[in-house]
């Protein structure tokens, strides 16, 4: 099965991602985290990405198609993937078709997640991810503010991007250039629409019950 997973930042891709790729055992990729790897070990690709990553901006589509042409055709992506992040744009997702057209692939089906505004903010800002496990979580919520990962007990950190000033960049940028993808799968009939509010277990069930 080969899926992508839309939505804006902040609407529970990644969380979701990895429930529907446990269920599947297909690879989770992630493009983000990718990145943010490559910005940590200080790589060709991470120093270039990180200009743009700070400020909210999206990597060059240049960028991003090389990156997703080496991993579809890696062992671990055989049975399959679920895209997160990746296409984000419609360059993105022009080529993705092509790439995978020249594999005999194609996708099976897209799962839009929709959350409305206010609450995507709200989630961004409280949002923390784990440094040893990647996890993200939410400091709200709890009597107590969640100082370690729930799962592991490792140090929560905040990623760079989840300031407000750049959050607001990145909603914008992604009405502007991520959202038109809604319509591109709707019109090839391969769109699901998710409602993404509820409880992380709701939204999973209803992703679930579509696929
Ligand atoms: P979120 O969905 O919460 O904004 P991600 O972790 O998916 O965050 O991405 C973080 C950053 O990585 C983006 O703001 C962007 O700079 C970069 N990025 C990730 N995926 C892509 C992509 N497909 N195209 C361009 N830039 C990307
Ligand atoms: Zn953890």
């Amino acid at each position: 099965m080969r899926l992508i997973l839309l939505g804006a930042p902040g609407a529970g891709k990644g969380t979701q991602a990895k429930n529907i790729v446990s269920k599947y055992d297909i690879a989770h990729i992630s493009t983000g985290d990718i990145l943010r790897d490559e910005v940590k070990n200080n790589t060709d690709l991470g120093i270039k990405a990180n200009e743009y990553m700070k400020e909210g901006k999206l990597v060059p589509d240049e960028l991003i198609i090389k990156m997703i042409s080496n991993i579809i055709v890696k062992d671990s992506s055989k049975n399959g993937f679920l895209m997160d992040g990746f296409p984000r744009t419609l360059v993105q997702a022009e080529k993705f078709d092509e790439m995978l057209a020249g594999h005999g692939l194609s996708i099976n089906k897209v799962v839009n997640i929709s959350v409305d505004n206010v609450r995507l903010l709200k989630r961004l800002t409280s949002r923390r991810v784990c440094s040893s496990c990647n996890n993200t979580c939410s400091i709200n919520g709890s009597e107590d503010s969640i100082m370690q990962c729930p799962s592991c007990g490792g140090e929560l950190y905040r990623r760079k991007d989840d300031r407000e000033e750049v959050i607001r960049h990145r909603l914008e940028v992604y009405q502007q250039q991520t959202r038109p993808l809604i319509e591109y799968y709707r019109e090839k009939g391969l769109l699901i629409e998710v409602d993404g509010s509820g409880s992380e277990a709701e939204v999973t069930e209803r992703i679930l019950s579509t696929l």
